[in-house]
């Protein structure tokens, strides 16, 4: 059976994750976030006390790295390193850093690949990223590259780690959006662009339901 995909790629906090949820939803997809991979291997480096920008010390930890993912009764996707559940720790500010650093690494890319692709040869998918519509998908029904000024991208993180019961700075918020979109869109594996064929939809003058009303429209248009 030939299964669908949706690519949405877009620099951190532009809405992906929310937007991606409920198109997975509406259109009955499953929704993969592959950041969640990358950050549970970014835990990873930090359990070991390996820095995670740090080539030499990342690629003996590789074959170690026994990640998983599954869907839960909740219907969310869960993340277990070595077994253990750590959906939740893989959300903290310090592994979103080490996410970022680790995934730099052309090895670490092509490491967590087959993973990605193995769900899409599996499952109708909206799966969203970076490098999404450009590597891990290029023949995706859809692409889709969300976007936001980094103002209004901090103002969304800033928030949504509250409600998470974190405590964070604003300004600690908005300076590591812009360090990831430097290190994101810059690195030489897999930078973060939009592919050629990706609608580019912004989302900065939008709000929630506007944004997924349009994104909803695209994919629509594509899929027919
Ligand atoms: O999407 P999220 O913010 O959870 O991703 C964490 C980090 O993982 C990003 O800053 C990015 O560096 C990296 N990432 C990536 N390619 C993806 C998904 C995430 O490089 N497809």
């Amino acid at each position: 059976m030939e299964y669908k995909s949706i690519a949405i790629d877009g620099p951190s906090g532009a809405g992906k994750s929310t937007m991606a949820k409920r198109l997975a939803t509406a259109l009955g997809y499953l929704y993969v976030d592959t950041g969640a991979i990358y950050r549970t291997l970014g835990l990873f480096a930090l359990k070991r006390g390996v820095d995670p920008g740090c080539e030499r010390e990342v690629l003996p930890l590789l074959p170690q790295a026994k990640i998983k993912m599954a869907y839960g009764e909740d219907g969310f996707q869960h993340m277990y390193l070595g077994g253990e559940d750590v959906t939740d720790e893989i959300r903290r500010p310090e592994v979103s850093t080490a996410a970022s650093k680790i995934s730099a690494i052309p090895e670490v890319r092509d490491f967590l690949l087959g993973m990605q692709r193995d769900m899409a040869k599996k499952n109708n998918v909206i799966m969203d990223g970076r490098d999404i519509g450009t590597v891990v998908l290029p023949k995706a029904d859809a692409k889709i590259f969300l976007m936001a000024t980094p103002e209004a991208r901090a103002q969304r993180r800033y928030a949504e780690l509250l409600e998470r019961g974190m405590q964070v700075e604003y300004e600690n918020v908005f300076h590591d959006i812009l360090e990831r979109d430097a290190r994101d869109s810059g690195r030489s594996a897999a930078p973060l662009k939009r592919a050629e064929d990706a609608v580019l939809v912004d989302t900065t003058e939008h709000s929630l339901e506007e944004s997924f009303q349009i994104l909803l429209r695209t994919v629509q248009e594509r899929l027919r």
